[in-house]
């Protein structure tokens, strides 16, 4: 049985799917106005790896997320930049598509575009003020009464009172609102704003009504797994919440929610200076390695990240082909898949990406030890086992990528080391182990000097 932490019921549930053997997923896609970050890179990798694993697990699934390409930051920046708002958004979406493309995400099988949208959502709006849920504001636009809905603040567990008390400080004196948590469903465009025609008016939608909008026509009314950034909780995922309950509607069955990052043991943000693009990471690194790094740490937990950090994760890859290489030399690549229960249990345990991966670098060692010993069926099966395995966690192995220098460095250095101890026998295999990955060691005065045959 298949068991997830919901953050509404904040415990792990057992994962009952609406309609049995499929799932419907809708996780929050991204607001292309700048470079994607870090973040955005985890939280792809994060939702695509259950995606896979879902489909892997035989259900089948449809995974919807959407595309902001209107919203207030995206107007600010076109409007710095000189530009329009299409122009900036369809740029960004260029980048970050091809940064997710270079991470193995799967495309989604729907990705809403909000401007495509905006009927749907007048249509949502213009139900949730008939149902009393929100209110017209003239020349300002509809906002949503959030103390019309008693079970508001269930998702971030806050309530009603709590609410009104932190959001107190941070009211925005020229809106004329009930409530100062009561939020923005459609805003009426200010001049030289883009504008959509509305029953109250030329204006455009507030953020977080194209989600509950798009989600429920896309995915029906009573979805299965909403996902997004632990960041998102509040107050967008509990504004959806609001906007479908208000509208009648069941909506999502369980959130999944990532942790955030930290980047060099600080919390990521544009003030401490330490914002690091996902573009830079990708183009220093192997993109199997952010995404092994990403998995290495369990979705819901905070994540490290730096440069020791990736490099590790680099080699690890490393392992990876190496492995691969091996098997395909020895011509042992096609065999059938062997145990895969210790993995299946560990990822229908919430999703436990670290105990997987524990499990195939046990294969990767089993492999070589078994390649060691020229049981060849025992390493084809390890193999075969570790290569399904990586790929349902998007990791595809490359028997043809040349080795790293530094996996090269770290061998030589370990021959030396065992040269030094006199021990003939491990530094003899290393030299075989060199020699059979044409690799041509010479000893000179300066120290042992190595090059490809
Ligand atoms: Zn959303």
């Amino acid at each position: 049985m298949l068991r997830l932490y919901d953050t509404a019921r904040r415990a792990k549930v057992d994962f009952v799917p609406r309609v049995e053997g499929r799932v419907s997923m809708y996780v929050c896609g991204a607001t292309p106005y700048d470079l994607p970050h870090l973040g955005h890179g985890r939280k792809e990798v994060v939702f695509d790896t259950i995606r896979r694993y879902l489909a892997w697990r035989g259900y089948a699934v449809k995974y919807v997320s959407n595309v902001t390409d209107i919203e207030d930051k995206i107007i600010a920046r076109a409007h710095e930049e000189g530009t329009t708002e299409p122009e900036l958004v369809a740029r960004f979406e260029v980048t970050f598509r091809s940064a997710f493309e270079r991470l193995n995400i799967l495309q989604p099988d729907d990705e809403p575009r909000a401007t495509e949208w905006i009927e749907e959502m007048t249509r949502l709006i213009a139900q949730l003020v008939t149902n009393g849920h929100a209110y017209v504001v003239e020349g300002q636009g509809v906002y949503f009464q959030v103390d019309t809905l008693p079970s508001y603040g269930s998702l971030s567990h806050r309530t009603l009172d709590e609410l009104l008390e932190s959001a107190g400080a941070r009211v925005d004196v020229d809106e004329r609102k009930r409530a100062p948590v009561d939020f923005a469903l459609w805003k009426t465009a200010k001049p030289g704003e883009p504008a959509w025609d509305s029953p109250w008016g030329p204006g455009r939608p507030g953020w977080h009504i194209e989600c509950s909008a798009m989600s429920l026509k896309l995915l029906g009314d009573s979805f299965d797994i909403h996902g997004g950034g632990s960041d998102l909780v509040f107050p967008h995922h509990e504004n959806e919440i609001a906007q479908a309950v208000g509208a009648g509607h069941e909506f999502a069955r369980y959130w999944l929610h990532n942790g955030m990052l930290n980047v060099d043991g600080q919390k990521m943000s544009k003030s401490l200076g330490n914002f690091v693009t996902l573009v830079d990471v990708l183009e220093q690194y192997d993109p199997r390695a952010f995404r092994l790094l990403v998995l290495q740490t369990h979705y819901r937990r905070q994540m490290e990240i730096g440069e020791k950090e990736l490099s590790d994760a680099e080699k690890a890859i490393g392992r990876l082909d190496a492995v691969a290489r091996r098997v395909r030399a020895d011509g042992l690549e096609s065999a059938p898949v062997g145990d895969v229960t210790p993995f299946r249990d560990v990822m229908d345990d919430d999703f436990d990406t670290p105990a997987a991966l524990a499990y195939v670098f046990e294969l990767v060692r089993d492999a070589n030890v078994a390649l060691d010993e020229g049981l060849r069926d025992t390493a084809a099966t390890a193999f075969a086992t570790l290569r399904e395995l990586a790929g349902v966690l998007g990791i595809e192995l490359r028997a043809e990528a040349p080795e790293a220098d530094s996996e090269i460095d770290a061998l030589v250095e370990a021959r030396e080391a065992a040269r030094r101890a006199k021990d003939w026998a491990e530094s003899d295999r290393i030299r075989d182990e060199l020699s059979r990955r044409g690799i041509v060691v010479e000893d000179t005065p300066r120290g042992p000097e190595w090059r490809r045959e």
